[in-house]
């Protein structure tokens, strides 16, 4: 079961893969494959996240495929029958977008979390000797 809660992180994560696929696809039909991957990833990820299981040992992606009743086991490889021809598949791209959300998810302090650039509820304003200080 995947269920993506940080919508706003996941949607960067997309953003990325898409240009970094720009930058790096030998072919413009490669390129246009990936992107349709990537597009059916996003969807089947946000829809069928309970078909599926990241695996944090070996940073893959089990995909329960509920079309051919197969479970594939994505990371660079797969076992379906588009990776056999050599095609992207979803399954490959759901995976890397994933692992790519969970490390994202891991990454340390981001300027909007540093707390002395947002406002505090519980913090008083301070005075010392007559003068407030924050
Ligand atoms: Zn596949």
């Amino acid at each position: 079961m995947l269920q993506i809660e940080n919508k706003d992180k996941f949607g960067k994560v997309i953003a990325d893969a898409l240009s970094k696929l720009e930058q790096t696809a030998t072919d413009a039909q490669t390129k246009k494959r990936w992107v349709r991957a990537i597009a059916k990833a996003t969807v089947e990820i946000e829809e069928n996240g309970v078909f599926m299981t990241w695996m944090e040992n070996d940073k893959s992606l089990l995909i329960w495929s509920q079309k051919s009743n197969n479970i594939y086991s994505a990371n660079g490889v797969c076992q379906c029958r588009a990776f056999e021809q050599g095609s992207p598949c979803f399954h490959r791209a759901a995976a890397r977008l994933i692992r790519l959300f969970m490390e994202a998810e891991n990454v340390p302090v981001q300027a909007e979390e540093i707390p002395y650039l947002k406002p505090s509820a519980e913090r008083k304003a301070e005075r010392v000797a007559g003068i407030r200080i924050n």
